[in-house]
């Protein structure tokens, strides 16, 4: 024996455990234990063809003794009794925290109603040094035993799905028979793969004390003929399984009328397309007279303009209209505080203001508000800009005051006049000519009326008056010719 040598080291030690054919895993409960010692030799960071150390050496000495007595073991090489007219196959899985594992017996009754079983085969994996609790290392051993289970039906041509399977662990069967995306992507995935597999149903309790897989790291016991009595067990409510997902939910809005108005240049368009949508939800209503015309009547256009105006009002006033339709006075920090404002009918805020008793327009009286920066305000003035055949932003701002009252209406304006194209094309530009020399005359220093002359100068700009305002005067219309002082 190669362990025995003076030079056991790690090589050796695997090459020893993997010498040992074993197709079908019968001797898994031995060559398991292998395995854990070789996961443990592997902690201590020691090289491939380093001697391990003297106690570890003797350790796996006393290990490998043991499988001789393999050599007294007999395994029938039918597992199928020939008078047998009842076959189960029963699967199993278990776990500890070494390792888990999984096992398939077939179970028979001869005519004699005795029943026998036989171990099929097995399969074991060795636990994850870190990470693994016991719940997971049991769902593991639930994946082995599914995919071991499909490997058997294709061999033996079956449905994997006739098959029991059964496991000891209450955890593992509630994660299997409850929602994978509930829980944690680690218990999610493997409860998705076996469920892939087989089918939740075929899943089953078995008692910790009668579960044959117990064995596989117990190490071997025997081959009980009886021991997995279907044992009726209570589920853990889903809710107290552990690995659950921790679900947080987020609350979003979206303010739909903000996307549609993002998508308009023109202030006209978005309300005839508003009046569009209103008129085709009065026609999906119960018939009414008038609401059957193909065209738009000014009532729609009028009712999508108030619309869109309230729109924008409760985005940038969502407070002052609260307080206003409680019939309250808007907070003192409120930008519309010295406006005195006032809710209509239609739910539009208004300027209040004194002229009630005035005999102008009622819009004109009481103005609509419009909030600073939105984008309805830069539609209105963009539409009254070109309806003014390119006004500047004086004459734009009166004409929009006529019914609106917006909060920095003068900035809004000049941007509104500064940012259009046609505007900005047409706007002239003045090119200075290149002036010529200067006369020698004003550059060489002299004596005063040393040289004079005359030269041709423009009309002149002149402040007169208490606000001292520019503008040609008549009377110095006559002076287009001046007369030009001393040069020095
Ligand atoms: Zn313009």
């Amino acid at each position: 024996m190669p362990a025995n040598s003076p030079r056991c080291t790690k090589r050796i030690l695997l090459s020893d455990l993997n010498r040992i054919l074993d197709p079908l895993v019968f001797l898994t409960p031995s060559l398991t234990k292998g395995k854990i010692f070789l996961q443990q030799l592997w902690q201590i960071k020691i090289d491939w063809d380093h001697p391990i150390p003297d106690e570890i050496r003797e350790k796996w000495l006393r290990f490998y003794n043991q499988f001789e007595e393999l050599g007294a073991l007999t395994i029938p090489r039918k597992c199928k009794p020939v008078m047998s007219d009842h076959i189960e196959v029963h699967r199993f899985c278990d776990a500890s925290e070494e390792a888990y594992d999984a096992c398939i017996y077939v179970r028979s009754k001869d005519k004699n109603g005795q029943w026998c079983s036989w171990l099929l085969c097995s399969k074991s994996r060795v636990a994850p040094v870190k990470g693994a609790t016991i719940p997971r290392l049991e769902l593991g051993g639930a994946l082995v035993l599914a995919l071991l289970a499909e490997k058997v039906a294709a061999a033996w041509e079956l449905d994997v799905k006739d098959f029991h399977l059964w496991t000891d662990s209450t955890v593992a069967l509630g994660w299997i028979q409850s929602e994978a995306t509930r829980f944690k992507t680690y218990v999610a995935n493997r409860v998705d793969q076996i469920l892939e597999l087989t089918n939740a149903q075929q899943w089953r309790h078995v008692g910790t004390a009668e579960n044959p897989a117990d064995i596989l790291y117990r190490g071997w016991l025997s081959h009980s003929n009886d021991g997995w009595e279907h044992s009726f067990t209570t589920l853990p409510d889903e809710e107290t399984l552990p690995e659950r997902r921790v679900v947080k939910l987020t609350l979003t809005t979206m303010d739909q009328s903000i996307g549609i108005i993002e998508h308009y240049s023109s202030w006209r368009r978005l309300v005839r397309d508003v009046a569009w949508f209103l008129k085709f939800i009065d026609f999906r209503r119960p018939r009414q007279i008038g609401t059957t015309a193909r065209y738009l009547s000014v009532s729609y256009l009028n009712k999508a303009e108030t619309s869109l105006i309230r729109q924008a009002q409760l985005q940038e006033f969502n407070e002052e209209y609260i307080s206003l339709s409680k019939n309250k006075e808007v907070s003192g920090r409120s930008k519309l505080k010295g406006l005195h404002p006032m809710l209509q009918s239609e739910n539009l805020i208004l300027v209040g203001g004194r002229l009630a008793n005035a005999q102008i327009a009622e819009n004109q009286k009481h103005p609509i508000v419009l909030p600073a920066t939105h984008k309805i305000t830069r539609l209105i003035f963009e539409d009254t800009h070109q309806t003014l055949f390119h006004c500047g932003p004086q004459a734009l701002l009166a004409e929009v005051r006529q019914r609106y009252w917006q909060i920095r209406g003068r900035s809004m304006a000049r941007s509104v006049t500064k940012r259009c194209v046609t505007c900005v094309r047409a706007r002239p530009r003045f090119v200075s000519p290149l002036m010529a020399p200067l006369p020698k005359q004003r550059l060489i220093p002299t004596r005063p009326f040393a040289v004079s002359g005359v030269e041709f100068a423009g009309p002149l700009m002149i402040r007169s008056g208490i606000r001292r305002q520019t503008g040609k005067r008549h009377g110095l219309q006559s002076s287009y010719v001046s007369p030009q002082g001393p040069f020095t």
